[in-house]
């Protein structure tokens, strides 16, 4: 499968903001329903035929796991939100630069995160209420990276809590955030399963480092439900993992 080119998975990455301002009458415009829904995107537009051919697409069930020397993951993020926005697929924070993600050698930049329900990835078979992902870009090649948290019901989460009570209720609408550190996010242990994979949102291009925190976060059920009262099912399927290794830290 010829990889996409880093113009290409970058507009990838915006195309739900694209989308949203241009309005929802697009042929190529693409859902979780029926009818544009995940079995049907690579049927939109060629631009997304790796929704359907690719072989290293993403989600997937996390399972046959490998230990592995892999680099442990530093965060540096700015303990700065930026804007919140509704795009019809997801809530999603935009965020300034200049928060990173190093990983052995590999820099990547943090650009968004969004959130889907349930989640997309599951863990030997488990299936979390939600999934944050935190999308950024290397710093020095074409790949993208996303950080994969889960969460799932019990203390409240005060970062998680303070983007709740503000979640645009409307397409399109957006909110300032700047004071949502997106740090009270993680978890306490970033020890991750690591696999190449995809964007799970059209065009699936396969060019995507996926990092996975095995540490689940606890939030309140209460804000869960302020996000599946907007979106109720935003989760591609899990995909085949075909010949793909899925590393895991130690
Ligand atoms: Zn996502």
């Amino acid at each position: 499968m010829e990889r996409y080119d880093f113009t290409k998975a970058l507009i990838a990455v915006g195309i739900c903001l694209a989308s949203a301002g241009a309005g929802f009458a697009e042929e190529t415009e693409w859902s979780y329903d029926e009818l544009r829904g995940p079995g049907h995107w690579a049927e939109l537009t060629p631009e997304n035929l790796a929704c359907a051919e690719g072989m290293q697409q993403s989600p997937i069930d996390i399972s046959g796991e490998v230990s592995a020397r892999i680099p442990e993951i530093t965060i540096d993020w700015k303990p700065v939100g930026g804007t919140m926005v509704n795009n019809g697929h997801t809530i999603q924070v935009n965020l300034p630069s200049g928060s990173t993600l190093r990983r052995g050698e590999d820099l990547y930049e943090l650009l968004q995160f969004h959130f889907h329900t349930p989640s997309e990835h599951h863990v030997h078979g488990k299936v979390y209420p939600l999934e944050a992902h935190f999308v950024f870009k290397s710093s020095v090649s074409s790949s993208l990276g996303v950080l994969a948290v889960f969460f799932e019901p019990g203390e409240r989460d005060d970062t998680f809590a303070q983007l709740a009570a503000a979640f645009p209720g409307q397409q399109g609408e957006d909110v300032n955030v700047a004071d949502a550190d997106p740090n009270g996010l993680l978890p306490d242990s970033l020890d991750y399963w690591l696999y190449e994979g995809s964007l799970t949102t059209p065009p699936c291009s396969e060019d995507v480092d996926w990092m996975i925190a095995k540490t689940p976060v606890e939030v309140d059920p209460k804000d869960i439900a302020s996000f599946t009262a907007l979106y109720p099912m935003n989760a591609r399927p899990i995909k085949l993992p075909h010949r793909r290794f899925i590393l895991s830290s130690f």
